[in-house]
């Protein structure tokens, strides 16, 4: 599949996996992709994994991220886990406000930002992501809640800082749920991410910004999904948990 921007494809394994599950995955995902070279591909195991995967994938092409991190450097925070930590064990990515996260967790566009300034201050690529509740799509306020959530996250970015983050666009609604959206429900929301883009930053910018999708991503909806112009890959949830289902998605859209 010819596109303009190389596809990015990351499995987020969310509370999943033990280091032996996790190495199994891996063992398998190295043998059955290795020799992908269009598609940029990052597993997310869980923090107590990271260590053990990022070995275990060190002679592969499969990249590492983690699932969170802290917007602080050190210090008095107990549970947290700072950007110069996940370096320790070669993290690449690490995903930003997640639905779950801002569900759960209450995290806020504020923090998310405050989160991305620190990870691309330790050098790794924030996957940044936004996206609808039910509620907000069927009132007809999906890009009223993308932009916002799409500024607030991405304030005190620099230019250069933005083309290396990339936006997962996951409508909630999708999530974990089976029911993915369709090709052009999708591909209408990533023109108008880019097109937002194009106004907070420039067209540059927005043209070099990987936007992918996520949301019931799997092997038989995954073609026709990254197929958009503007959907430049994929997070995985469900699906990446299990060998044949990540690399079918990835094999099935080179
Ligand atoms: C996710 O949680 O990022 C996700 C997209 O999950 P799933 O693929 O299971 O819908």
């Amino acid at each position: 599949m010819e596109k303009e921007r190389k596809l990015i494809v990351a499995g987020n394994w969310k509370m999943n996996k033990t280091v032996a599950e996790g190495l199994d995955l891996v063992s398998g995902l190295k043998r059955e992709l290795a020799n992908i070279k269009e598609i940029d591909i990052v597993v997310c195991p869980p923090f107590t994994a990271l260590a053990d995967v990022s070995r275990a994938i060190l002679d592969s092409n499969i990249r590492l991220g983690a699932q969170n991190m802290s917007e602080q450097n050190f210090g008095a925070f107990t549970g947290e886990i700072a950007a110069g930590m996940l370096k320790e064990f070669s993290v690449r990515y690490v995903i930003l406000g997640h639905s779950e996260r801002r569900q759960f967790y209450r995290e806020t566009d504020a923090l998310v930002a405050k989160k991305a300034i620190a990870a691309h201050a330790a050098s790794l690529k924030p996957i940044v992501c936004v996206g609808e509740l039910l509620e907000e799509r069927e009132g007809n306020k999906t890009e009223e809640v993308v932009a916002r959530q799409l500024k607030g996250s991405l304030a005190g970015l620099t230019k250069s800082q933005v083309e290396e983050t990339i936006i997962a666009y996951e409508p909630v609604w999708a999530i974990g749920t089976g029911r993915n959206a369709t090709p052009q429900q999708a591909q209408d929301v990533h023109a108008f991410i880019r097109k937002q883009l194009t106004s907070l930053y420039d067209e540059n910018v927005a043209r070099r910004v990987r936007i992918q999708y996520g949301g019931s991503v799997k092997a038989s909806n995954a073609r026709e999904l990254l197929k958009q112009a503007d959907v430049d890959g994929a997070l995985v949830g469900g699906a990446s948990l299990e060998i044949r289902g990540f690399s079918d998605i990835i094999k099935n859209s080179i």
